[in-house]
């Protein structure tokens, strides 16, 4: 079934399926108009004198809540940069980062933490789960971070919903690499997150559980009213994102709404044909 298939009729992000979560997008729910993220202007350089590099030089980027959005670009192109800067992980040389309206970029460290923490969810290639927690303990970890209610009901739900209600008490060692992408996600979930951040979350796995991973960051999207960033170098990865924006140099090389896989690659073989980024 083509990724568009699976996206609700009207859209629009369905009302939550998950009981007991009203606001499932957070504070920038998709009827606000605020963006979930947004990048002004952003900056960030390495080095100086000759070995200098632009790994960003100069990114205006909108990302609307309730949206899913895929970046790609060639190796160096800034993909990196791009998602640690937007995600509170480090700090632009110049301009700003939004998080739902609010200006992270200046922030200090802690409120950094704090706040990373609680608004933003993260989905990483290695899954990142802690081994000696069960399943159930690391949907909810953020949360226990945070110094939040630990939401039992709500993590059991959210693990369900990725088909593993059954495998709440399990170490993430007794789970393949799909299934701990999948609690990764649940765990995304927990805190209700402005946004998810996924750094090619389907880079370790094989071809049926990467398609059930982004299937189910689709239904984030469509269903929860979640916002997903993904950093993806896979064409089908990114068929399933609403829009693809590509970098090339550090700098925005242009956009792709709804795209099959075909036309993502054929636009990225452009790009890496041409790495100032002309193909936009
Ligand atoms: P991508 O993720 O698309 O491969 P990166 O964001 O990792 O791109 O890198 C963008 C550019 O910045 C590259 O030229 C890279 O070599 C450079 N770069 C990234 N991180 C560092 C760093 N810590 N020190 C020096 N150069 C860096």
């Amino acid at each position: 079934m083509s990724p568009r298939l699976r996206r609700s009729a009207s859209g629009r992000p369905a009302p939550s399926a998950v009981p007991g979560s009203p606001r499932p997008a957070g504070p920038a729910g998709p009827a606000t108009g605020v963006p979930a993220v947004e990048l002004r202007g952003v900056r960030r350089g390495y080095g100086q004198g000759a070995g200098a590099v632009t790994a960003l030089g100069g990114v205006d980027l909108v990302l609307p809540a309730g949206t899913f959005t895929a970046v790609m670009g060639p190796s160096g192109s800034g993909k990196s940069t791009f998602l640690q800067c937007a995600a509170g992980l480090d700090r632009p040389d110049a301009g700003q980062v939004l998080l739902a309206g609010q200006e992270i970029s200046s922030l200090g460290e802690d409120r950094l933490t704090k706040l990373r923490r609680t608004r933003i969810g993260f989905v990483f290639q290695s899954f990142n789960l802690l081994p000696s927690l069960t399943v159930l303990q690391n949907v909810l970890l953020p949360q226990r971070l945070a110094g939040q209610r630990q939401e039992r009901a709500r993590a059991g739900e959210l693990l369900a919903r990725v088909g593993l209600g059954e495998h709440a008490s399990r170490r993430p060692g007794q789970l393949s690499g799909g299934q701990q992408q999948r609690v990764a996600l649940a765990r995304a979930l927990i805190t209700r997150p402005d946004v998810i951040f996924a750094d090619e979350p389907t880079g370790a796995l094989d071809t049926r559980s990467a398609h059930e991973v982004l299937g189910l960051l689709r239904d984030a999207v469509d269903a929860l009213g979640a916002t997903v960033v993904m950093v993806t170098h896979d064409p089908v990865a990114a068929s399933f994102a609403d829009r693809v924006v590509f970098l090339a140099g550090g700098t925005l090389a242009g956009e792709l709404h709804h795209p099959d896989p075909r036309t993502v690659a054929d636009r990225m073989l452009t790009l890496s044909a041409s790495p100032s980024g002309a193909a936009a």
